[in-house]
């Protein structure tokens, strides 16, 4: 048993992930509902299953193949915000790993830093704009202060997840000022955003796959 989240670990994360998105594709889509359009279920379900698939089909043998493999699938399968954003995290999530196997809590905090930083660049969010910025802006702040904390891989992984939930629960009462939400003003406040949903999802998975 190591501490580090490995090639395994990630490997089955995609996998986990695409089955929960799958799982809670109606409950993305209520919440997209209510503030936009109603695809981000659809959306997330079609895309993991397609990145996993590649990812099967593939086998890649290190992080950043595995990264490259997922974003580049989510990017050519998913439309609208969601697809290029999600995507854009996980080849940065990639590049930053690269040809690394394992990741120790340093090496997953800056990958994620680097995931995060490729997200903003991407869409120009800002914390408190009601965007998957306001969950993953503080799962990279509690994974980087686990790490610098001598904590281990794993240790960052829980810690991520659980500020990424409380980041999304924070977006209910925000007004948008990003995306489709953006164009309700202040009728966007009152619901939490879906895609800060899906993205606490995805640190609350990876944290189980390695607990
Ligand atoms: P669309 O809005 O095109 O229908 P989705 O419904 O799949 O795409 O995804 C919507 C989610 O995308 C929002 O809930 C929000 O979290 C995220 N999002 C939208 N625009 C941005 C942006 N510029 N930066 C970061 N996240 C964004
Ligand atoms: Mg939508």
């Amino acid at each position: 048993m190591t501490d580090d989240v490995t090639l395994d670990d990630l490997t089955r994360w995609i996998s986990a992930y695409s089955e929960r998105v799958t799982a809670q594709k109606d409950y993305l889509t209520e919440l997209d509902s209510a503030i936009g359009d109603a695809d981000h279920g659809a959306n997330l379900s079609r895309g993991m299953a397609a990145a996993n698939t590649e990812v099967e089909a593939k086998s890649p043998a290190t992080i950043g193949d595995l990264g490259k493999a997922v974003g580049m699938k989510l990017v050519a399968t998913v439309g609208g915000a969601s697809g290029p954003l999600l995507g854009t995290l996980f080849l940065k999530f990639g590049g930053s790993a690269g040809d690394a196997t394992a990741l120790d809590a340093d090496g997953l905090a800056a990958a994620m830093r680097a995931a995060l930083d490729g997200v903003v660049a991407r869409g120009k969010a800002e914390p408190g704009d009601k965007t998957m910025i306001d969950a993953f802006t503080p799962a990279v702040v509690a994974a980087e202060a686990v790490a610098a904390a001598g904590g281990t891989a794993k240790e960052a992984a829980a810690a991520a997840a659980t500020a990424a939930e409380t980041g999304r629960d924070a977006t209910e009462p925000l007004v948008a000022k990003k995306g489709r939400a953006s164009y309700l003003g202040e009728r966007s406040a009152g619901h939490i955003d879906p895609g800060s949903a899906s993205t606490a999802l995805l640190w609350r998975t990876l944290a189980d796959v390695v607990s």
